[in-house]
């Protein structure tokens, strides 16, 4: 495994190489989420890329930005065990210029949801999303689902930029109660971690519903709040999957999203239903 801190000199290497190439950008802090999109990289391609990236961009002011989690050693042996062949692990001056060309995420999607409680968040995350592609040239990238609407963004970016890369999305991975991985989750206590099951129990709860033939939203979203109670709510979301409101839930072709506080904490999930 080689370990780059420069993008050029990465790109350089990686141009030599005539292999098909997977790529899994992360911020770090790996989890078995990452690891679940890692393992989809090998399975499908030659030579797999790994980047570590703390995005300054995509953090709004007020948030955690200093405090993310930052645990490079640990990440490196984890990418080691799984065979990575390559980490691209550039500092912030490697990767940003002052007063560059960047890119704004979609005036509507962009901004409702995550975007809404984070304005400025996805421009940020899909100026770098764009510039790591094009760094590694990939011919398949990782994403979770778990960011559902991040996800969306990306699949429209390749779009509309007509970039020749598959986005493959990756299902959420979750721990053994259900709580869905997140580099986010290092930061809660034992009891502020046993209120956020209640986000997967919501979840749930909006899936048991629906199979009971319950489709209205304002229904789902009265029960859902009430097992949200003890978090302090961003939102409750039901769209279809091209991120439309929807007031009834069409099966197999909806998505129903959580945003909420822990404390301090912001977790995010979702379910594809
Ligand atoms: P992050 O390091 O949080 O920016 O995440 C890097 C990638 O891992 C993104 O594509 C995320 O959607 C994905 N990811 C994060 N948590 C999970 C999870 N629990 N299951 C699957 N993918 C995940």
């Amino acid at each position: 495994m080689q370990i780059f801190n420069s993008p050029k000199e990465l790109q350089q290497e990686l141009s030599k190489l005539d292999e098909s190439i997977g790529f899994v950008p992360t911020m770090g802090a790996l989890h078995d989420g990452h690891k679940e999109l890692i393992r989809r990289s090998k399975a499908q391609n030659k030579i797999t890329v790994v980047s570590i990236f703390v995005n300054p961009k995509q953090f709004l002011e007020s948030e955690d930005l200093d405090i993310y989690p930052r645990t490079f050693e640990q990440d490196r042996a984890l990418c080691k065990d799984l065979s990575v062949e390559y980490i691209l692990y550039p500092k912030v001056q490697d990767i940003y210029r002052p007063d560059e060309v960047s890119l704004n995420a979609p005036n509507q999607r962009g901004y409702i949801l995550e975007g809404a409680t984070r304005a400025g968040h996805f421009s940020g995350m899909l100026t770098v999303v764009n510039k790591l592609l094009n760094i590694v040239k990939p011919k398949r990238a990782y994403f979770g689902k778990k960011d559902a609407q991040q996800l969306m963004l990306i699949e429209s970016m390749v779009k509309d930029l007509f970039m020749d890369i598959e986005i493959v999305a990756v299902d959420t991975v979750r721990e053994h109660d259900g709580l869905a991985y997140s580099s986010r989750n290092r930061y809660l206590t034992q009891d502020e971690r046993a209120i956020a099951l209640n986000i997967i129990k919501s979840l749930k709860l909006a899936t048991k519903l629906v199979s009971s033939g319950i489709l209205d939203t304002n229904t789902i979203e009265l029960q859902m709040s009430q097992t949200l109670a003890p978090l302090l709510v961003e939102y409750i979301a039901f769209v279809d999957r091209e991120f439309n409101h929807i007031s009834e839930i069409k099966p197999g072709r909806s998505i129903i999203l959580v945003e909420a506080l822990v404390a301090q904490t912001r977790l995010i999930d979702n379910i594809m239903i």
